[in-house]
Order: C-alpha cells, then structure tokens, then sequence
C-alpha cells in the first residue's frame, strides 16, 4: 500500500462537466495506479453560489462512472472552525493582516495599474494601515479581509510532475486575501479558496494535487502558504485545458452538459467516457487507443499527460464507444441495450426477435441513443397511421417513392394476405415473390416498401424489420399506405 494520497475537490456550482470529470478521472488513476487512497472534498464555502442538489449530482456522477472514492465526502462548509483555528495560528506567527480596502478601491487600482502596463498586484498598503485608520475604516462600516503577507525575496518554484519546475516571479504576487468577513455573522470569517485549499490537502495529507491548468497560477501562492501553515508542499499536476473542435473554450459548447447528459441521454458507456478522457490530456506513449478501466490503471502515468491543451471531439468519443460496444458482453449489452429502450417508450413486444435484432446491430452502432430512432417504427398502427400521413403530406423524398412505387405496395399488400408462413422465411417468400410479380429493382424496389412499413425513407435493413413486425401488422401498414396513396 503506498502512501499517496490525492484528492478531488470540485466547488458544487454546477453540474460535473468533462473538465471536472477528467480531472476526477486521473486523480483516480493515479490512485490506483499507485495502491494509494482518493479524498472526495466538496469546496462549498461560497454561500452564494453553492448548492446542495449540486453536491447531490456531483457524488452521484462519480459513481455512475466508477470513480472510486476511498474517503470523504467531506464538505468544507462544516469545517469554517478549522480554517478559523489555522487563521489564529498564522496571526501568532505575523503573517496576516486586516485589509480594508473595498471591492471598488480594489477594482479602480486594478484598472489604472493595468492602464499603466504594471501587473495589477495588491501594493499590501494595509499592512501599515494605524490602528487610528482601522477604526475610522470599521465605523464607516467597512468588513476587513484577512491577507496573507507574501514576504519572501526571491522567485517562488513550483514542481509540477507534468510542467517540471516552474519559477514564479515574486513581484507579481501581492499579499492575497485568505479570509473574508461572513456576510451574516460578525467575528466570524469565510475561507477563501487559497486557505480552505491548503488546511484541507495538509490535514488530509495530500501528497499530489491533481487539477486543472486554469489553477496553475496559485500553486506559487499555495506553496507559500502551506509552508506557514506548517505543512509540507504536496506535488502538483496541471492539466492542460481541454478546447472544442474549433479551439474555442470547451465551454462554449460542451461546457453545460453534464456527465448524466452524457450516460444517461446519449448513451454512452462509462467505461468508454472514461476511455476518452483518459485519451484527452495523457498519451499511452504507444498507439493504443482501447482501453478497458484496468488497463488504463495498468498504463497510466501521470508524467506522460500532455502539456499541450487538449481539443474534445464527439466523434472519436463515438468510435471509442462503438469499440466498447463491440466488445462487450452479449448480456451486458442486451441489458444496457433495453434499458435504454424501454426509457425512450419503445414498446418491447416480441423480446427475442428484439434481442436477435440488437445483437445483429451490435458491431454496428456507436451509442445507445441511436436505437429510439431506429426502432420508431415499432408503435401500435394507429400511431403508425399518422405518422405515414403526415410523412405523405410534409416529405416529398417519401410521397414520391409511395407514388411512383404503388404498384409495388400493391402487389406487397396482396402477397403478405396470401402467404401463411412467419419468422425469416416469410421475408424470403415475400421478397421471392415480389421479384417475380414487379419490374422495379433496388431502390424504386425497396424504399416504397420500408416508406410503407416506417414512415421513413432511411433506416434498419428491411430484413431485420420484417424480424420485429409480425405478418398481421406488415399486412395492416401496406393496407394503410395503399389507402393512403389512392386517396390522392
Ligand atoms: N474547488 C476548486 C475548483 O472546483 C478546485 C481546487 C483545487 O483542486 O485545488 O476549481
């Protein structure tokens, strides 16, 4: 058993997104990979902005896509007496100090140092703020933050397992806030991130920080700060951001889905998920592309994660689903494979033709979602009905297949009422006879039969359609398109 420890610390303002979900994911990895232990550490100290259903959402997802907790959840919100004790400690030591300074002096700075072409630091002036100016800041009502005085001379390094060392030039930190007045209750303070951050991973014993590029730039202040507060500097692993198809922030457009959105309404597979996130940010170092989760724990390491930002593209997640798809057992599959079904409304009345079906379409499909489409055409008649009038009305490609083929629904109606066969050799003898009784081939053939049994021009092979309708119903649907193109 190894010593390492890391954590994943979501803040609960939203759903999980890919970018949390990955950075779940290597934590994971790294986890297991070393026989070491994950934290679950929900950062819920913004009153504001963090809910509980989040939390709720967030935990869940985790376990819909095996991400192995060992410990927690622990909510940083039941823990404000900790981060308390730790201020008092690193008041004793001198290294803090009251700021008044309000949100617009702090706005204004910002903006005329950047007009300047300074960096927008903190110029730490309340540090020699007279206690005559406290108290004239505190009657005009002023709540002060605590800072954290940043007073070493020299640049601050910072080893990133996946970076190397990175040196951050001192000159640009200014001393930074650590805790804020709580809005309600006076005497009592609310951690910012940077302290809830670094009490928890020491207390925790945290030996490798895993998370997000878009948190490089703390690591220098976080190093500061577990140093005084007494604990050693874990490890760091950036990752690099993940971008959409086009380059743009991944926000734009997957940002808002969630995990569920992904499992449970596309259908995709958590271990495929986990396949491609595993793929998007680290690299195996050969050409493996298929990885089951075991032997991703097997492969990972996290020094070969890629230090180059990382672009999202939906359809090598959907190919890396189909090779799950494809590799899967049969049971699995089926149970997945109808659950899926039965969610989307499709009745399920024959479930071994259902089954012969599905497995026929195993190597074929890449995500479950494509079988409501799919399998539309298995409703009652009635529903069938009027789908193929309004199809007739509003779809020309249909209406003109129908028209041009109704001699071909014809002659279909009159041999299904005739033939007293079912199962494979009732498609062979229709098709058998139909050759014989009309002159249209292929297309002309075939797209009029599936428009008359579907309502779509496009779809399942016809031999697996005719595997799901029984003859009764083939016969009723050719009744009903016949009906239907006399009509006009
Ligand atoms: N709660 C932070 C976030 O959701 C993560 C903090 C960390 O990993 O250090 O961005």
């Amino acid at each position: 058993m190894s010593s390492l420890r890391v954590r994943f610390a979501p803040s609960p303002t939203g759903n999980l997104h890919i970018g949390n979900l990955r950075t779940a994911l290597f934590n994971d990895l790294l986890a297991r990979h070393e026989g070491g232990k994950l934290v679950l550490r929900i950062e819920d100290t913004d009153p504001e902005r963090s809910k509980p259903e989040f939390a709720k959402a967030i935990i869940k997802d985790l376990k819909l896509m095996n991400i192995g907790v060992d410990e927690g959840p622990f909510y940083q919100s039941e823990r404000l007496e900790t981060y308390e004790e730790y201020l008092e400690k690193l008041e004793s030591q001198g290294q803090v100090y009251r700021c008044y300074c309000t949100q617009e002096e702090l706005k204004a700075r910002r903006h005329e140092a950047l007009g300047q072409k300074r960096p927008p630091r903190y110029d730490n002036r309340c540090r020699r703020l007279s206690k005559e100016e406290q108290e004239k800041r505190k009657t005009q009502g002023i709540r002060p933050t605590m800072r954290f005085k940043v007073e070493c001379k020299d640049a601050i390094q910072v080893e990133d397992l996946i970076r190397g060392p990175i040196s951050f030039p001192v000159d640009e930190i200014g001393d930074f806030v650590i805790m804020r007045s709580h809005p309600t209750l006076e005497h009592k303070w609310l951690p910012t991130f940077h302290m809830s951050v670094c009490v928890d991973d020491g207390l925790m014993n945290i030996t490798h920080v895993i998370r997000g590029e878009d948190h490089l730039s703390n690591s220098p202040r976080h190093a500061l700060l577990f140093r005084a507060l007494g604990f050693a500097v874990p490890k760091f692993a950036h990752l690099s951001l993940i971008h959409g198809p086009g380059g743009e922030p991944l926000s734009k457009r997957y940002g808002a889905l969630s995990v569920s959105d992904f499992l449970e309404e596309r259908g995709y597979l958590p271990e495929a998920l986990r396949n491609y996130l595993a793929l998007l940010g680290w690299s195996p170092k050969d050409n493996r592309e298929i990885f089951t989760s075991d032997e991703l724990v097997k492969a990972f390491e996290i020094r070969n994660a890629l230090r180059h930002p990382a672009i999202f593209s939906e359809d090598k997640l959907q190919w890396i689903n189909g090779e799950h798809l494809k590799q899967m057992p049969e049971k699995n599959y089926l149970d997945g494979a109808f659950k899926f079904l039965m969610k989307s409304g499709i009745p399920i009345k024959d479930r071994i033709s259902m089954e012969r079906v599905l497995i026929q379409l195993k190597n074929d499909i890449h995500k479950f979602d494509e079988f409501p489409s799919l399998f539309s055409f298995l409703c009652d008649e009635t529903k069938h009905k009027r789908k193929l009038e309004k199809a007739f009305k509003e779809n020309n490609e249909l209406s003109n297949a129908l028209k041009a083929g109704a001699v071909v629904s014809k002659s279909a109606e009159s041999i299904v009422s005739h033939l007293t066969t079912s199962g494979d050799a009732f498609y062979q003898e229709f098709t058998k006879a139909l050759a014989q009784s009309v002159t249209e081939k292929g297309k002309k053939l075939y797209i009029p039969i599936r428009a008359a049994l579907t309502a779509e021009t496009h779809g399942m092979e016809l031999k697996r359609i005719f595997q799901l309708l029984e003859p009764a119903r083939i016969r009723t649907r050719f009744e009903i398109a016949n009906e239907l193109i006399s009509q006009k």
